[in-house]
């Protein structure tokens, strides 16, 4: 036999995305393929809505994941929507609200931008000062913006949009399971998730969740597939256009996710079983300590990076908690360093994109990657890389600062307890 069994290197994921898998998933979705329709899979499709609205901190009752990375779920939600003409606000802060306008435009969307600088994000008051001005049906958001590493504050938006009858759609993706997310509280109408960055899941999934906004829109525009539709279903008079995909149509998602499991898509058994393990971990674990688990890893992971002498990127105002960008040092070349690190110590370390492309690296500290002994692994062996390749630093004193860090918390814990 000419190929060998797979055997994959031995490697620390710390990039945002897609990170190392939780060994409960990866033995979860060894389990037994089930039919899609057998009662015992479809108990388990309940139980995985249930758990993703307590992540998603949600009342909404459509809470499922679409099949397809995570942008599939983006794209989900736009096309089912938007119709062509429909106006659209993205506010742009980074890689991934031009993905928002893309997906937008490529539906025919009348889209509206505002940019900001990479690496900072929107006062609020601009952002809703626009909104009132463009007046779209839709202003679409990115929460946690991983191409930079920043987080905006959307709860403000959320509440005007709310008052001037916009429906707000979040890209949530990089955020949900590693900081708070609160879909309900800050007025969100719909939401989109990923499964390979703090949910620890591999990539292949995207949960999202709605409200009766977005059903009303999505059932205004209701179709069932032809060969499967019912006397009634010809019956049914549709009062918008049909949503223009069939695979991301909400509405026959919706049908399948729903009593009726009406047939659309075959689905991804093994996901659906990885995701349930996922969401079960993170609710064992429970979201406020998750949350603060992130927190206390990126604090330990700044203390060393700057007690070494380098220099964060950003605002730190707004600082996402599970992505630390990092300035590459003056003259040196950051692709170098970052095969040095996956060559000789087997850590992977991420670029960025556009106008950071080789200016910035990427750190990742998402679900079960974000631990301590990968932050220390990785300071260890950042430090000798950036020796290798002649930076000046402060030798010794980046996993000390991080080792005191830790040190603190385990004293704050003895004294709490
Ligand atoms: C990773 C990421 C995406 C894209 O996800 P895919 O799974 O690659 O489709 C979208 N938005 C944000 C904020 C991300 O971090």
């Amino acid at each position: 036999m000419a190929y060998t069994e797979l055997c994959t290197p031995k490697r620390i994921i710390m990039t945002p995305g897609p990170v190392e898998v939780d060994p409960r998933v990866l033995r979860a979705m060894s389990t037994p393929i089930l039919g899609q329709f057998d009662p015992a899979f479809t108990a388990i499709m309940n139980e995985v809505m249930e758990m993703l609205r307590q992540v998603f901190q949600t009342k909404n009752h459509w809470a499922f994941p679409v099949d397809g990375t995570s942008r599939s779920g983006l794209e989900a939600v736009l096309c089912s929507i938007l119709e062509p003409g429909d106006r659209v606000l993205v506010p742009i802060y980074g890689r991934f609200g031009h993905l928002f306008a893309e997906i937008c435009e490529r539906y025919g969307a009348d889209v509206h931008t505002i940019e900001c600088q990479w690496g900072e994000v929107f006062e609020p008051g601009r952002v809703i000062a626009e909104m009132k001005r463009v007046n779209p049906k839709v202003l679409a958001m990115v929460h946690g913006e991983t191409s930079t590493g920043r987080m905006q504050p959307l709860e403000e938006i959320g509440k005007a949009c709310r008052e001037q009858g916009v429906l707000l759609v979040v890209d949530a993706v990089a955020s949900i399971g590693g900081v708070d997310v609160k879909t309900d509280e800050w007025f969100i109408d719909a939401l989109v998730a990923g499964t390979q960055k703090c949910l620890s899941v591999p990539s292949g999934m995207a949960p999202i969740t709605y409200n009766e906004r977005v059903e009303k829109i999505v059932l205004a525009r209701k179709k069932v597939e032809r060969g499967i539709a019912t006397d009634e279903d010809h019956a049914y008079t549709r009062s918008m256009r049909p949503i223009a995909s069939n695979y991301f149509d909400l509405g026959m998602l919706q049908d399948y996710w729903s009593p009726r499991r009406l047939n659309h898509h075959t689905e991804a058994t093994s996901m659906i079983y990885a995701l349930r393990e996922g969401l079960r971990l993170v609710l064992e674990e429970g979201l406020k300590a998750r949350f603060l688990r992130h927190k206390l890893h990126e604090k330990a992971l700044i203390a060393g990076l700057e007690a070494m002498g380098l220099t964060l990127f950003g605002n730190p105002a707004h600082k996402l908690p599970c992505v630390t960008c990092v300035e590459i040092p003056n003259g040196t070349d950051g692709e170098s360093v970052r095969s040095m690190l996956l060559d000789e110590f087997g850590i992977e370390i991420a670029s960025s994109f556009g106008p950071l492309h080789g200016k910035i690296w990427r750190i990742g500290t998402m679900g079960y990657g974000c631990r301590k002994d990968n932050v220390l692994t990785l300071l260890g062996a950042l430090e000798a890389v950036l020796i290798r390749h002649g930076v000046k630093l402060n030798r010794g004193e980046g996993l000390q600062a991080a080792l005191d860090v830790y040190a603190a918390e385990k004293t704050k814990s003895v004294v709490m307890n």
